[in-house]
C-alpha cells in the first residue's frame, strides 16, 4: 500500500480519474467529459431532430 495516487471521480461520468500530471483533463476523465460539464456539448453535438414538433404559437386546441 505504498501507492499514494489520489483517485477522484469524474464529475460527468463518475469514472475514476487518477489525480496526476498525466491526467490533463482532471478532475474529468477525458476532454469529452470536460466539455460536457462546461455545457459546450449542447451546441456542438446536441442535435435533436424535429421530434417535438410544437412551435410556440401553433398550439393544438385544448378543450
Ligand atoms: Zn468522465
Amino acid at each position: 500500500m505504498s501507492e499514494s495516487v489520489r483517485i477522484v471521480a469524474c464529475p460527468t461520468c463518475k469514472a475514476e480519474v487518477r489525480w496526476e500530471p498525466q491526467s490533463r483533463y482532471r478532475p474529468f476523465c477525458s476532454e469529452r467529459c470536460r466539455l460536457i460539464d462546461l455545457g459546450q456539448w449542447a451546441s456542438e453535438t446536441y442535435r435533436v431532430p424535429a421530434e417535438e414538433d410544437s412551435p410556440p404559437g401553433e398550439m393544438p386546441p385544448t378543450h
